[in-house]
């Protein structure tokens, strides 16, 4: 067979969060400057510009949230707060001249593989074309409405936790909030100290790692600036510690590591909830890191304040004044929060994307979805996700990860290139291979030993 000659590709890539700036930079480096990033929204920043709720903070050690080509001495503590994980991405997209390739408010709602070339369609009825689609359109960003009965008739404030509204004072209010993962744990952190009333509604108790989140001095921060190599110590530290404590325990149910996890959660129960019967309602029936580890520094301090109230009864409805629970209380609120989590099977949907013979990616993952590797989907050649299905794992750093993939993809974008290849895909045989390997491999882990988790 005679060589291809090489070839100019038009990269696509859908979202301008957290991987899609990676990805514009990455592209970049490697010669793909034709390259365009399609964002939904008027900012960059992904769920850190969705996220602004009291409270939030990554946690992820900064130093490891951080893109490893762009450290960041200028963190303000261990666990750095929403705000200023935005105000990171939205510097490197600037210095980084990711910005000019980015379209704002262009939503993507339809690819179309026609003749070797993705055909995109906008929310806008606009098209464009690319070679190739990067799939970087996030996990955390659909937010998962629950279906409260009478919601319409509540008199007070009530919003999902990404759709926080700014405008309604919290200050000596009563407060409630719906949920018990890692946004509801940190609204509650922020919260309970400004609240006239807490209420926090539980349907699933959560465990929780108790942590520290120092603040980096003025001379420390300083000393980083001086001295890259410090923070690069902090974050190798970082990056062991999330691997060995929780990455490679909780792929090994019956691993020391779980084990240890699982005793210091319940050390953090035992020791910080001082009343027994509230203890027990705090309990999990499940086993810690089932359901996504939550790390608090004082969760169970201020659920344990005397104007802060745990319900475990089930919500029956909203009233005007509040919220019904299945035991006939009516817990009267001024404000409702749900921090209910997302819709995290998403993916790239609701983009319609049609490959090869007009391959429906929907029906595709009809039953669950999934890719190869998490980047690739038989049928959908030139089509790659970053922090695809399977891809973001526990409580690692969703950053390391997608730079892993892109590297691979990187690869693949060469190869189309030169011209090796014109379609590259996952086979069907390497995709189902890998699926059962996959299946096989998670009865080990923690999340196959009996909890509901998204
Ligand atoms: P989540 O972990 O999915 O938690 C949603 C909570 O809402 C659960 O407690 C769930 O209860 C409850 N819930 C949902 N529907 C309900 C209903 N109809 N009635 C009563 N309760 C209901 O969502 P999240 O807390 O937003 O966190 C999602 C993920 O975002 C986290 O796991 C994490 O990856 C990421 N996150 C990260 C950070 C960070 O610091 N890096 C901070 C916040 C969020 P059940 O358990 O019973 O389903």
């Amino acid at each position: 067979m005679l060589p291809r000659p090489p070839r100019a590709l038009r990269v696509v890539v859908i979202g301008a969060g957290m991987a899609g700036i990676l990805a514009g930079i990455r592209l970049a480096e490697a010669g793909f400057s034709d390259y365009v990033i399609f964002e939904k929204s008027a900012r960059v920043g992904g769920t850190w510009r969705e996220n602004t709720y009291p409270g939030i903070a990554c946690d992820v050690p900064a130093h490891l949230y951080t893109y490893s080509f762009a450290p960041n001495p200028d963190w303000s503590q261990t666990f750095a707060p929403g705000a200023e994980i935005q105000a990171y991405f939205e510097r490197v997209a600037s210095q980084y001249q990711v910005m000019p390739h980015i379209r704002f408010n262009a939503e993507i709602t339809r690819c179309e593989f026609v003749q070797g070339r993705w055909q995109l369609t906008l929310a806008d009825g606009t098209r464009a074309v690319g070679d190739v689609v990067i799939g970087a359109s996030g996990v955390l960003h659909h937010p998962n409405m629950p279906e409260l009965a009478g919601l319409a008739d509540f008199a007070g404030a009530s919003f999902h936790s990404a759709q926080w509204n700014h405008q309604v004072p919290l200050d000596a209010q009563r407060v409630g909030v719906i949920g018990t993962g890692s946004t509801a744990i940190q609204i509650t952190s922020a919260l309970v100290p400004r609240a006239a009333h807490y209420t926090l509604f539980q349907r699933t108790p959560q465990w929780v790692m108790a942590i520290e989140n120092p603040l980096y001095s003025p001379a420390q921060r300083a000393e980083f600036a001086r001295d890259p190599e410090q923070i690069a110590a902090i974050r190798a530290a970082a990056n062991t510690l999330m691997v060995d404590f929780v990455s490679n325990a909780v792929i090994d149910a019956d691993s020391p590591g779980m084990k240890s996890i699982e005793r210091r959660c319940q050390q953090n129960l035992e020791h910080s909830v001082a009343d027994p019967i509230l203890r027990e309602r705090l309990r999990p029936n499940y086993r810690a890191a089932c359901k996504r580890l939550v790390f608090s520094t004082d969760f169970y301090a201020k659920l344990q304040q005397p104007h802060a109230a745990l319900v475990t009864s089930g919500i029956e409805r909203m009233e005007a004044r509040g919220v019904r629970t299945a035991d006939g209380v009516l817990h009267e609120l001024d404000v409702l929060v749900l921090a209910t989590g997302f819709r995290a099977d998403r993916f790239v949907r609701p983009t319609r994307v049609l490959g090869r013979e007009g391959l429906d990616l929907d029906t595709v993952w009809a039953e669950r979805p999934t890719a190869y590797l998490s980047l690739s989907v038989p049928g959908f050649p030139n089509f790659f996700l970053l922090n695809g299905p399977n891809g973001p794992v526990g409580n690692f750093s969703l950053i390391r990860i997608a730079e892993l993939q892109l590297d691979y993809v990187l690869q693949l974008l060469a190869q189309l290139r030169a011209g090796t290849y014109r379609e590259i895909s996952a086979s069907a045989a390497a995709a189902s291979a890998f699926e059962a390997a996959r299946i096989e491999a998670a009865k080990k882990s923690i999340w196959a030993t009996g909890c509901k988790s998204w």
